[in-house]
């Protein structure tokens, strides 16, 4: 079965003030459609750079990127955000929404930049909000709403579009732990209808929710382990 992502000898250096970080040093990575995979590792040891390659938010320096099959690392720009916008939900730990738009109009953008009618927009907008409980602050922006309720809003924005696949980068890491645990909840829930989540997670108690944890050390995969039945190696790394 061809994996939903595959990874292959990526690597990604910054540069800032002359100074060369190796933040990806030759990741190899598959993942297959309904996994639920936890990326953990220390500070700096390249998960966000992974997560954002993984959402074509960047690009490696080196290695491919197949998405079912695609190899997309090599589209053009308009192509890669083609891709983007309909294949991936993206959530990040500080929600990144646009303030002077309301929450509704934030969940609609994907939609409009997918060229998709008004009506349906909104329809779609509307059911993704009511899902994760915020249809009765579709008005307020993003300002008048505490974290965990734009940060529901921000899940609302990335699965508004029925993405097959939902990335995370730290989601709770500004919530308190009833905010942290609804948004997890949510993305539990997402991944038993089955859409694909790779999330980025400190907490232990979060990690539990993924049955796979690919641990990152130096911007290298150190170890890839299946939970429940003490396999190795996970499935996503078998044909
Ligand atoms: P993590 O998410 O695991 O904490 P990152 O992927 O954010 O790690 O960063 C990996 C390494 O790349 C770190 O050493 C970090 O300092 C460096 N890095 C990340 N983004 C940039 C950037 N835009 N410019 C320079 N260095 C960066
Ligand atoms: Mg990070």
């Amino acid at each position: 079965m061809t994996p939903l992502i595959e990874l292959q000898q990526i690597r990604r250096t910054y540069t800032s003030h002359d100074v060369p970080t190796r933040a990806l040093d030759g990741v190899d990575l598959r993942v297959h459609a309904g996994e639920y995979v936890a990326v953990a590792g220390p500070s700096g040891c390249g998960k966000s750079t992974m997560l954002a390659i993984l959402g074509l938010l960047d690009a490696p320096d080196e290695g491919a990127y197949l998405l079912n099959g695609r190899a997309v690392s090599v589209l053009a720009a308009a192509e890669r955000a083609r891709v983007r916008n309909r294949e991936i939900g993206f959530v990040f730990q500080a929600y990144n929404l646009i303030g002077d738009l309301t929450v509704r109009e934030n969940v609609e953008l994907p939609l409009v930049y997918r060229g998709m009618p008004a009506a349906e927009r909104r329809a779609r907008a509307e059911a993704a909000l009511e899902r994760v409980g915020m249809a009765d602050r579709m008005e307020h922006l993003p300002g008048e709403l505490s974290g965990g309720q734009q940060q529901r809003a921000a899940v609302a924005r990335a699965i508004a579009g029925e993405p097959p696949l939902l990335l995370a980068d730290e989601p709770t890491g500004n919530l308190d732990s009833a905010n942290g645990e609804a948004v997890m909840e949510l993305l539990a829930e997402l991944h038993a209808e089955g859409t694909t989540v790779c999330l980025v997670t400190h907490d232990p108690r979060y990690a539990g929710h993924a049955h796979r944890t690919v641990r990152l050390f130096d911007g290298r995969v150190v170890s890839d382990e299946v939970r429940g039945n003490g396999r190795e190696q996970g499935i996503g790394n078998r044909e």
